[in-house]
C-alpha cells in the first residue's frame, strides 16, 4: 500500500508547494478562518499547517490517512456537484508516504486532542495530545525515502517562491481567511482577514494591492457580469497599466485557481481587439457557473478544468471583457 501511495504521490506531490496547497485546501474545506503556515528550508525540511477548522475526531484520524477515504463525497454522482476543494481522498496518504508525517487534531467542542504519526507510509498509533481546537499537520523531510524525487527539488529560495506564489493566488480568492507564514522561524508574510463578510469587497481590493502591487490595486478595472448561468467578476488591468506580465494572471473557476487556455485566450483576444496590442494583460478573474457544467476531476492536482460548453464560456469571457474595456475607451 505504501508503494501505491508513493505512486499516487508522484501525481499529487511534486514539490513542497503542492503539499502546502493540499493541506491548506483541507483547512479551508474544514471551515478555517485562520491558517498558520510554518516552513523550514523552503518547505523541504518542514511544512506545518495549523488551522482553526472543525477538526477531526480521534477515532477518525486513521481514516484520514487511509487511501480514498474522503469525508467529502459519498458517491461518484457527488462529483457532479462537488463544492469542496478536495474530494479524492489521496492527498494525506500520498504525502504521508513520502515524508515523516503527523496529523493532530481536536474537534471544536471536544476537551482533548489526539495525534497520529506516519513515517514513510507506516501508520502509528493514535495517542492523546493537548492541542487547541482545529487541526495541525506536520510534514518533515519531504521525499526523504524517495531519492529520485528529492533530486528534483530546487534551491530553498525557488521552492519558497513556488509556495509564496500559490499562497498569493489563494490570498486573492479568500480575503476572508487570515494567512500567516513563517520561514526558518521568522514571520515572512501575513494576509489579514476581512473579519466580517460585509467588508469583504473592500478587503478584497486591499488584498489586490497587497498582493499584486499598489499600482494594480489603484487602477484595476472592476468587472462583474452575469448571463446564461455564467458570472464573471474580478479585476482587470487598465490600458495604462504597463507592468502587466504573464505572472499576474489569476483565474478561478468556482473559487478554484486554475489555468485554462481557452479562457486565457478569450482575455487576450478582448485586450487585443479593444486596445490593439498584444501585451500580457494582468487580471484576477472569478468565473462562476453550475458545478455540473464543469469537470474538475481532470488532473489529480486539479489545476485544470473541462467545461461542458467551452465555446460558450470562451465567448462569454471575451464579450464581458471586450465590453468592459470598450467602456473605458468611450
Ligand atoms: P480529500 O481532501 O480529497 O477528502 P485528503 O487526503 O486531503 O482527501 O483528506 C482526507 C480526509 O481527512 C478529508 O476528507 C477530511 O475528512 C480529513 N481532513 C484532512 N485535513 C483536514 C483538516 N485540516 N481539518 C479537518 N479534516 C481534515
Ligand atoms: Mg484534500
Amino acid at each position: 500500500d505504501t508503494l501505491v501511495n508513493q505512486i499516487a504521490a508522484g501525481e499529487v506531490v511534486e514539490r513542497p508547494a503542492s503539499v502546502v496547497k493540499e493541506l491548506v485546501e483541507n483547512a479551508l474545506d474544514a471551515g478555517a478562518r485562520r491558517i498558520d503556515i510554518d516552513l523550514e528550508e523552503g518547505g523541504v525540511r518542514l511544512i506545518r499547517i495549523r488551522d482553526d477548522g472543525i477538526g477531526i475526531a480521534a477515532g477518525e484520524l486513521p481514516l484520514a490517512v487511509a487511501r480514498h477515504a474522503t469525508s467529502k463525497i459519498a458517491s461518484l454522482d457527488d462529483l457532479e456537484t462537488v463544492a469542496t476543494l478536495g474530494f479524492r481522498g489521496e492527498a494525506l496518504p500520498s504525502i504521508a508516504s513520502v515524508s515523516r508525517f503527523s496529523l493532530g487534531s481536536r474537534r471544536q467542542g471536544d476537551d482533548h486532542g489526539a495525534a497520529l504519526s506516519v513515517d514513510g507510509g507506516r501508520i502509528g498509533e493514535v495517542a492523546p495530545k493537548p492541542l487547541p481546537p482545529g487541526t495541525t499537520v506536520e510534514v518533515r523531510d519531504l521525499f526523504y525515502n524517495v531519492p529520485a524525487r528529492r533530486k528534483f527539488l530546487r534551491k530553498e529560495r525557488t521552492e519558497l517562491g513556488h509556495i509564496e506564489e500559490w499562497l498569493r493566488s489563494l490570498a486573492l480568492a479568500r480575503p476572508d481567511v487570515e494567512l500567516r507564514v513563517s520561514h526558518n522561524g521568522k514571520p515572512s508574510r501575513r494576509y489579514r482577514s476581512s473579519g466580517t463578510a460585509l467588508d469583504r469587497d473592500g478587503f478584497a481590493l486591499a488584498r489586490l494591492g497587497e498582493t499584486l502591487g499598489e499600482d494594480f490595486g489603484r487602477q484595476a478595472l472592476r468587472v462583474d457580469h452575469a448571463a446564461a448561468g455564467l458570472r464573471l467578476h474580478g479585476w482587470i488591468a487598465q490600458p495604462a497599466y504597463s507592468r502587466a506580465s504573464a505572472d499576474q494572471q489569476y483565474l478561478y473557476v468556482n473559487g478554484r485557481a486554475v489555468r485554462d487556455r481557452s479562457v486565457a485566450h478569450a482575455v487576450r483576444q478582448a485586450y487585443a481587439d479593444v486596445l490593439f496590442h498584444g501585451r500580457h494583460p494582468a487580471y484576477v478573474l472569478f468565473l462562476e457557473l453550475d458545478p455540473a457544467r464543469v469537470d474538475v476531476n481532470v488532473h489529480p492536482a486539479k489545476h485544470e478544468v473541462r467545461f461542458r460548453d467551452a465555446r460558450l464560456v470562451h465567448d462569454f469571457v471575451y464579450r464581458t471583457l471586450h465590453d468592459s474595456l470598450a467602456d473605458t475607451r468611450a
